[in-house]
């Protein structure tokens, strides 16, 4: 199923669904602990769509794809480089990805997004998709001109509306079996396969539940392929995964 939240033209309430082929089926109540179907359906051309759902935390993990399978390190390292991103960071499919001024660019990264759908706490592998509600798409705009010397990440990642989300959350999705796509101005540049993930994102979730607390709406992002480019005023950059759909994003300088 594909979990949307959107606006009608006309309305500033903000309203559940789901995506069908005739349009977005509205649902009332909590998508992670209960909800119902109601029989209104809402045409495409009727409504924006929204972020899927709010997050709780953003997390992320940095250089987690390798170009071909040969290349796959024999050995992973004990401390992967997670990095948390604000969740006044995050914005819908359509909304304007902003320049920060003192920079002309900013880079773009396509990414499978996991959508926490219970409190979790020392999972190990094998337990985590129990622990997953969906997947959605993600884009984690990076500005590396701010990276620290130091290694720190945080400010590069973190500008208002660096971090696109959606368009929906899939929930019946095989994480191991889809392909993560970046078109930038139509142009293809990121085009892998999860199998290429360094640290696979069962293996991330445990290692994360070992330290904190996951909660349900807690999104992790697993990493971007090889590909990932600068992007500048008047771009637009279209992330995709074409099991849950695409995030078309313009690019705005500030
Ligand atoms: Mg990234």
């Amino acid at each position: 199923m594909k979990f949307a939240r959107f606006k009608k033209q006309t309305d500033e309430r903000v309203l559940q669904g789901i995506a069908t082929d005739n349009g977005i089926q509205q649902i009332e109540g909590d998508i992670f602990t209960g909800w119902e179907h109601t029989e209104v359906i809402h045409n495409f051309s009727e409504i924006k769509l929204l972020t899927p759902l709010t997050p709780k935390h953003v997390i992320g993990i940095g250089a987690n794809y390798v170009g071909e399978t040969d290349d796959l390190p024999a050995e992973l390292p004990d401390i992967p480089v997670f990095f948390y991103k604000p969740v006044s960071s995050v914005i819908g499919s359509g909304e304007t990805v902003v320049i920060p001024r003192k920079v002309e660019e900013v880079k773009f990264e396509s990414e499978l997004a996991v959508v926490i759908g219970q409190r979790a706490s020392n999972l190990s592998e094998q337990e985590v998709t129990d622990y997953i509600f969906g997947y959605t798409v993600a884009n984690d705009v990076t500005a590396p001109q701010f990276f620290h010397e130091d290694g720190h990440w945080m400010i590069g990642k973190s500008f208002d509306t660096f971090t696109p989300l959606g368009p929906y959350i899939e929930t019946e999705l095989d994480p191991d079996k889809v392909t993560v796509e970046a078109y930038l101005n139509g142009e293809k540049k990121q085009d892998s396969t999860t199998r290429l993930m360094i640290f696979s994102m069962r293996k991330m979730i445990a290692y994360l539940s070992s330290v904190m607390t996951l909660e349900a709406g807690d999104i992790i992002l697993t990493g971007s392929p090889l590909g990932a480019e600068m992007m500048k005023d008047g771009d637009e950059i279209n992330c995709k995964i074409a099991e849950i759909g695409e995030l078309r994003n313009p690019v705005k300088q500030g």
